[in-house]
């Protein structure tokens, strides 16, 4: 029993659903996939046969219509297995499903937003640029309009799912060189690799979350129909600054699954491991250790659940959202880093799995909003309210 929150009948039964699929088709395999960075699309189309990847959106648009709190439930589970197939799930219910939901037409729910919440095609979100990260209003993409086309310009970075993805939800520049109108400037368009000049760029090799592919874009005169632009003209920025608030909670999940994960690991290994004649877990040293990475995971869990449960009441979550990002990404490398610690030279060695659980904890403090930007997030709130 992880959850200090009551759950239902419905939500046990779909964290269990979750956590048997996540040991017996994920779990296994992860060493592998990391080794050999290899992301494995029929784990992702299975997690979409189970309804996976459309937990969030209503039954009426093919998805489960469950809320927040059960979706992070399934998450953590996932992300406990495997981060690399924890992130695909987290970035395609949070980010580019949730915008087409909010935002898209009917023709746009029709066309993408179904088979995304019936798994049959998985989406992605291209936010970042090689020179904006942090500062994504800075954007460069550019698109300029041709009769009833948009003819877009420029290079995305790592897009995770890149080149496996079906969708990509992507944000580019509509104003004009002569009339910038900044982070008002940008618009969302719904891109398919189908699209003339859509390319996949390079392939990042990364330090962890290896079976997850991070890409580029590369966008050279890639036409795309007006239809397919998200929403309103200029609202773009907002759309995914708006989503990236519960795309937060998805990391923040993936983190919790990750730090659960090394705890569970470091938990075994101290009671079958001995030196000087005892177990480690007869060790103050290391059960001083083992109860403040079970502290950390639970009060992360706690703060997660807890800010979902509001969300779901209908609370505005930015600065929870952010604190429990902020907190779970940072309580998740300490934790792996313990966990490392209490494996001795076996932990630095890749037989074992907390070496990987290490690797992968670090970018949960990096992307969708460095720990940083939650900072300056939870800071500005603080004043918004005064
Ligand atoms: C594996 C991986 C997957 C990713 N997947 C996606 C994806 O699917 N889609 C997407 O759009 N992007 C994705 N990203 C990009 C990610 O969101 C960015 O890396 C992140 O937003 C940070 O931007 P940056 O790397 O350019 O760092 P920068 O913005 O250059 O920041 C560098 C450092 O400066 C700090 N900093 C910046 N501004 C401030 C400030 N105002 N005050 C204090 N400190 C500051 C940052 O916190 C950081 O420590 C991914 C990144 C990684 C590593």
């Amino acid at each position: 029993m992880h959850e200090l929150l009551p759950l239902t009948e419905e939500q046990r039964e779909i964290q269990a659903l979750a956590r048997d699929f996540a040991r017996e088709h994920i779990a296994p395999f992860a060493a592998d996939w990391d080794e050999r960075s290899h992301f494995e699309r029929s784990v992702i189309d299975r997690l979409g046969e189970l309804g996976f990847l459309g937990m969030l959106v209503p039954e009426e648009h093919d998805g489960l219509g469950l809320d927040t709190y059960t979706y992070l439930l399934a998450l953590e589970e996932i992300a406990a297995a495997d981060a690399s197939v924890a992130v695909a799930m987290s970035v395609h219910n949070s980010l580019p499903t949730q915008m087409i939901l909010r935002w898209g037409s009917a023709e746009q729910k029709r066309e993408y937003l179904e088979p995304m919440a019936r798994g049959e095609k998985l989406g992605a979100f291209a936010l970042s640029e090689p020179e904006a990260g942090s500062d994504a209003a800075s954007l460069r993409a550019q698109g300029v309009r041709d009769g009833d086309e948009w003819v877009i310009n420029g290079t995305k970075s790592w897009v995770s799912s890149g080149g496996h993805a079906d969708v990509y939800l992507t944000m580019v520049r509509t104003d004009t060189p002569s009339r910038r109108r900044g982070a008002r400037g940008i618009s969302a368009f719904i891109l398919t690799p189908d699209l003339p000049g859509f390319a996949i760029g390079k392939k990042e090799d990364k330090m962890g979350l290896r079976a997850s592919p991070t890409t580029e874009l590369v966008f050279d005169n890639l036409r795309v129909p007006a239809s397919r632009m998200l929403g309103e003209e200029g609202s773009g920025f907002v759309y995914a600054m708006q989503s990236l608030d519960h795309g937060r909670l998805g990391i923040a999940a993936q983190a919790i699954g990750i730090a659960r994960a090394a705890l569970e690991h470091a938990t075994a290994y101290a009671a079958e491991r001995k030196q000087f004649g005892k177990a480690l877990r007869d060790l103050q040293a290391i059960q001083f250790k083992l109860a403040d990475m079970a502290l950390r995971v639970a009060a992360s869990r706690a703060l997660l659940h807890a800010t979902a449960a509001a969300k779901d009441r209908g609370v505005r979550t930015t600065q929870f959202g952010a604190m429990s990002k902020l907190f779970a990404s940072e309580s998740a490398m300490w934790v792996t880093n313990q966990a490392v610690q209490i494996f001795g030279g076996y932990g630095y060695m890749k037989e074992y799995p907390v070496e990987r659980l290490f690797r992968d904890a670090k970018v949960t403090e990096i992307y969708e909003g460095t720990s940083e930007i939650q900072r300056i997030v939870i800071a500005r709130e603080l004043y918004s309210h005064s």
